[in-house]
């Protein structure tokens, strides 16, 4: 659906030249909702700003659903652009305009007929729950409500994608919650394609399937949620896992157990979680273990689960234990 090769984006502050992307490319396929997450400075506006043009990047091109942005006139932009809704961290409503006004006016930019806003605009209040709300002022409304008014207003064209700028790090964390949970709704009910950047790994834990990491204008690491998640493998990576992950304890890890015993992390995924697996073959194998640490929770709908034991075996007989636990599907990782 939206394809960036070779990106790169070079601002000029004065006579310092600053690269802010410095050769991104991805694939983000239809439908689903892929994030990008780093820390500040890293270049995530500028990467999800390039996809709509908003930033034009120094060279690269931007391909949306078949279409060369990077090729398009001006006015050609315009009408693409339709296809790509937005919403911002600070909502960029019009605040003289009630919030019903807010959401029709890209249609009224659009010049649509007055009943085919009306009809559309009455759709839109439904589907993001403000129909009470519909002749307020955006000062009289919470910050999860605004968003609301945010999320209708970037769909009221019927975009194919919808870009998120840090649209939940200006609210708590239930708000957030409803936001991200209203996001995953659109997503499966209209098929859009959600591209969203984060600095906080909890967002892209609750509703994106797949991930790239960006540090220094550069991607550093990308793949599915569950694997870049529970396999971190880039450091910048790793300290976001650690900062969502309540297993987060870098003593275990550091620390090697006593000799004549081996300790491991072992993740399960889906069903598996709640399968005794390990009770099982460690009773099959005869190998005591004690848990060090553990943790269950949920990546986008799947349960996955987190354990770091010690097993009471070392050498062959602790080698094993571990192929039994992996054939039957566990993954096992030794840490040292
Ligand atoms: P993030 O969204 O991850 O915080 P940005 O994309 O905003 O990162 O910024 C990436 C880098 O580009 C930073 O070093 C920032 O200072 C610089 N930058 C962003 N916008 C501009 C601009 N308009 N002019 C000059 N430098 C900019």
């Amino acid at each position: 659906m939206i394809q960036l090769q070779q990106i790169q984006k070079i601002y000029q502050s004065g006579r310092q030249q600053i690269a802010a992307l410095r050769d991104i490319s991805l694939h983000i396929r239809p439908g689903e909702i892929f994030g990008i997450i780093g820390h500040s400075g890293a270049g995530k506006s500028t990467l999800i700003r390039s996809i709509n043009l908003l930033e034009r990047p120094t060279s690269g091109k931007v391909i949306v659903d078949g279409i060369d942005m990077t090729a398009l006139s001006y006015s050609k932009l315009q009408e693409e652009r339709r296809a790509i809704g937005m919403i911002f961290q600070h909502f960029n409503l019009l605040s003289s305009l009630t919030v019903k006004e807010n959401i029709a006016f890209p249609l009224r930019l659009a010049k649509q007929p007055k009943e085919r806003v009306e009809r559309r605009v009455q759709e839109l209040l439904g589907l993001v729950g403000l129909e009470a709300h519909a002749a307020s002022y955006p000062a009289q409304l919470s910050g999860g409500q605004k968003q609301r008014v945010g999320i209708a207003r970037a769909l009221a064209t019927e975009p194919k994608v919808l870009l998120c700028d840090e649209a939940t790090s200006a609210l708590d964390p239930q708000t957030t919650q409803s936001i991200l949970s209203l996001l995953l709704e659109i997503n499966r009910r209209l098929g859009i394609t959600i591209v969203l950047i984060t600095h906080e790994m909890q967002v892209i834990r609750s509703i994106c399937d797949r991930v790239a990491v960006i540090d220094g204008g550069l991607i550093v690491e990308e793949g599915a949620v569950a694997d870049v998640f529970l396999k971190p493998q880039h450091p910048t990576t790793r300290d976001f896992v650690a900062q969502a992950s309540d297993a987060a304890d870098a003593a275990v890890y550091a620390s090697s157990g006593p000799g004549g015993r081996t300790r491991v992390r072992i993740t399960f995924l889906g069903e598996q979680t709640y399968e005794p697996v390990l009770y099982d073959t460690t009773r099959e194998m005869n190998v005591p273990f004690a848990i060090l640490q553990g943790t269950i929770s949920q990546l986008k709908q799947i349960p996955y689960g987190q354990l770091v034991i010690e097993l009471h075996a070392a050498g062959a007989e602790a080698d094993k234990t571990i192929a039994a636990l992996q054939s039957r599907g566990l993954d096992v990782e030794v840490l040292r």
